[in-house]
């Protein structure tokens, strides 16, 4: 027996508890060892797919009772899972692919788990956002995940111009379907400059990761039909420094409201939360107004001094 194999054993995995349990995202070989070991120990094995599921465990050679528990039957199947827990068991979760509560059912019923006092534990393993991200580079080091963008091209543009000012990179999952609509959405609300990976079919046969600019996205999708075949995720660059500073004056509405209520230094946070602006940017910004606020005083203060 291997070390790693002996260390996913000899790890204590209590009991009862929810086991969160990331899969692989296509290449079967993507399980790690505490994976693969917890599945074999586990009681039950609630799955988002479980004829999915089970195909991959036959793969693995386990054969465990399964529990489906998809977004349609969260609450039910949450609470099958609660009983089981009360019974003393260890229940593992997997979703259909890669990590749940990725943009995949499992938050609610962590949430559910944990109100009722039962360990949570998650076994990290493959997701296709930090795979396309492990291979993007160093424009991409900070970023937000922002799932799947809505399929409705209106409120689609709307939720890129509210993210165009952002700075850190932007990680994104699309359905084939829409992967042309989502690229030429992104290069209008974005600008066409900015860079932008298109990781395809990560892990699988047919795996491609293209770094190009939003302008060029859409042309080199159209070039070949396959490349808007099979399961996409989008690395898009955030904006530059110089981007930034100029679209600041966009959150100047809610930084003055905030200043009304709080110090310099909480409103530029509270609004650099809101807004995914750079909180010393916004404080910079905010600390201008008073300085020039104060030297107005001044000056006024300077004038009736004279008047005297
Ligand atoms: N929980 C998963 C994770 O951790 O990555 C994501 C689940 S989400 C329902 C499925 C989406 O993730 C797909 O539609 C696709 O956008 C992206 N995705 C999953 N596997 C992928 C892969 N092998 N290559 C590229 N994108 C993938």
């Amino acid at each position: 027996m291997s070390d790693v194999n002996r260390l996913a054993q000899g790890q204590d995995y209590p009991a009862p508890a929810l086991y969160i349990v990331a899969t692989p995202i296509g290449n079967a070989a993507d399980i790690t060892f505490r994976a693969r070991h917890l599945l074999g120990l586990c009681d039950r094995i609630a799955a988002e797919d479980t004829r999915n599921t089970g195909q991959l465990l036959t793969r693995y050679g386990i054969s465990k009772p399964l529990i489906a528990a998809h977004q349609h039957n969260e609450r039910e199947a949450a609470e099958r899972i609660l009983s089981h827990l009360a019974a003393g068991e260890r229940v593992a979760f997997v979703s259909d692919a890669g990590t749940p509560g990725i943009s995949d059912p499992g938050a609610r019923l962590v949430e559910a788990a944990r109100a009722q006092g039962y360990p949570v534990v998650p076994l990290p393993g493959a997701s296709a956002a930090i795979t396309a991200l492990s291979a993007a580079g160093a424009w991409a080091e900070t970023f937000t995940f922002i799932g799947f963008l809505p399929s409705k091209p209106k409120q689609r543009a709307s939720a890129l111009q509210s993210l165009a000012h952002h700075r850190h990179a932007l990680v994104c999952y699309e359905a084939p379907h829409r992967i042309d609509d989502m690229l030429a959405a992104a290069r209008d609300a974005l600008g066409g400059e900015r860079r932008v990976l298109i990781g395809r079919e990560l892990t699988k046969l047919h795996e491609s990761l293209h770094v190009c600019t939003l302008a060029e996205g859409p042309d080199w999708l159209a070039a070949d039909a396959n490349r808007r075949r099979g399961e996409f995720v989008l690395v898009i660059e955030g904006a530059s420094a110089d981007a930034e500073e100029g679209g600041l004056d966009a959150h100047d509405p809610l930084l003055r409201a905030l200043l009304e209520e709080l110090p310099v230094s909480a409103a530029a946070r509270v609004a650099a939360k809101v807004t995914g602006a750079s909180r010393n940017a916004l404080y910079t910004r905010a600390l201008s107004w008073s300085s020039a606020a104060a030297e107005d005083q001044e000056e006024d203060d300077g004038e009736e001094d004279g008047a005297e």
